[in-house]
């Protein structure tokens, strides 16, 4: 910390120096603070908008060149250009593009592209905070305030005093995010900060959709989001995500709504939401993009007996995924779940959604897709929520497994079972017991693995627990 503020002290001298060597009227020194580079930034992008050149922001900084740069890392920049910035910011809101936005405020996209530094324009993307000119009179409805936003966790920040800050409170924040522990967050996340206030954001949507919402604003990795629509005519909405075919669920066909799973090991980046729109006879196509984040999950080695080695043959697994992919892709249109779900266990949870997994110290190749609970052997196991039993058996890794499918695209995974008390076919309640918590299939001891499914993609349970989806 010294060395950082002796570094900051001689080039604040220096570029006094500088500017005193010239014969023109002295200008008032620059101040300099500190910018955090967070993700899309580029460096070209920043020095635009702190007024300098690149060179000079790269001298500022001792950098030899734009590309050495990380998502977090602390750049010197002029604190004063800051306070005469002639833009201001504006978040991106679900469904519009760099061609709407320039539309809609009267710009060229050139000067949007401009501004902001834009490297790709196909890239914008919704909760994206993008800086338009501060003569754009921004409508009262689409002021910042009332629009989730994203923050990025900086050196030393606490939970608490982000909550603070954006006037949340922590258990907000806790459930925007799906955080197992408050006091675990680190330098560089992104926080999904929930505003009370949604407000009616008027937005540049093509008839007949009248509104589209985005929860979260920014997907997770492993995590479900929600898209609802609503549109001003009956029309029938289908469209693709992630190359996948969306489940849309269409109220008097006017509602729509779309729950998505992201899955597992899908890149962070920005992806695209193409929509078909079909009402009286007339198809249009509609595309935004949505920003999907890492899931920050943790990486974990387990020891396993030669037994249970075997069991990790490539065949062996892909055939029981394959299994599992198919029994929870059929589409029940009739929801039987209530939303969030209960734990299916009373027992503390011992390893989390996500992890990625090595065994016997090898190679980190498997990743773990539920949620495990250190239940006694022969603890009971409770039904999440209201379905129907459409697997009941048991398979090589999983050992004896209940599946239960609760509508909607959405169903939960029971496995290790030393005993099942349900039938293929049965009709559950939420909070039935359906069996008892064992240590059959590939385990290292007695526990219960549970999964959540949305569409034939595995999601991270927990977050159905304490979320109420949709
Ligand atoms: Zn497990």
């Amino acid at each position: 910390m010294k060395h950082r503020f002796i570094i900051l002290m001689i080039l604040c001298l220096s570029l006094i120096g500088r500017s005193n060597s010239q014969a023109t009227p002295t200008p008032a020194p620059l101040g300099l603070t500190i910018h955090v580079l967070q993700r899309g930034e580029t460096l070209e992008g920043l020095a635009q908008a702190y007024g300098l050149s690149l060179a000079d922001l790269l001298r500022l900084n001792s950098l030899s060149d734009a590309q050495s740069v990380q998502v977090g890392q602390r750049l010197l920049v002029p604190a004063q250009i800051i306070a005469d910035s002639p833009t201001q910011p504006y978040i991106v809101q679900p469904g519009e593009t760099l061609d709407s936005l320039a539309n809609r405020f009267g710009l060229a996209i050139a000067e949007l592209i401009q501004i902001n530094g834009i490297t790709d324009p196909n890239q914008v993307y919704s909760g994206q905070v993008i800086q338009l000119p501060s003569s754009v009179q921004l409508p009262d409805e689409v002021t910042n305030a009332g629009t989730p936003i994203l923050h990025t966790v900086q050196r030393g920040e606490t939970l608490f005093q982000i909550a603070l800050a954006y006037g949340s409170t922590v258990s907000d924040l806790v459930n925007a995010n799906s955080i197992a522990d408050p006091t675990r967050i680190f330098v560089g996340q992104q926080l999904i900060i929930p505003v009370q206030t949604r407000g009616s954001a008027a937005q540049a949507l093509p008839a007949p959709l009248t509104s589209l919402q985005v929860v979260p604003l920014a997907f997770v990795e492993g995590e479900t989001g929600v898209l609802r629509f609503s549109t001003s005519q009956p029309t029938q909405i289908s469209g693709t995500f992630l190359e996948r075919e969306l489940r849309i669920i269409s109220d008097d066909g006017l509602q729509h709504l779309a729950i998505i799973g992201v899955p597992l090991l899908t890149p962070a980046g920005i992806y695209r939401v193409s929509l078909r729109l079909a009402s009286n006879s007339t198809t249009i196509p509609f595309a935004f993009n949505l920003r999907v984040l890492s899931g920050s999950y943790a990486t974990s080695n387990l020891n396993l007996s030669q037994e249970q080695m075997a069991l990790l043959a490539p065949a062996v697994e892909e055939f029981e995924l394959g299994l599992l992919t198919r029994v929870t892709t059929p589409f029940n249109i009739r929801r039987l779940y209530t939303a969030p779900f209960s734990l299916p266990a009373a027992a503390a949870m011992n390893a989390p959604f996500g992890t990625r997994r090595s065994y016997n110290g090898g190679e980190v190749n498997r990743i773990h897709n539920g949620a495990d609970f250190a239940s006694a052997p022969g603890a009971p196991v409770y039904a999440a929520a209201a379905g129907r039993v459409v697997l009941a058996d048991l398979l090589n890794i999983r050992g004896n497994t209940i599946v239960l499918d609760h509508g909607w695209g959405v169903y939960s995974v029971y496995a290790h079972l030393s005993s099942m008390s349900v039938q293929l076919g049965d009709s559950v309640r939420v909070g039935q017991i359906i069996g008892a918590a064992g240590a059959t299939g590939r385990v290292t001891g007695p526990h219960l693995h549970w999964e959540v499914w949305v569409n034939g993609v595995s999601v991270n349970p927990l977050q159905w627990t304490h979320q109420t989806i949709p």
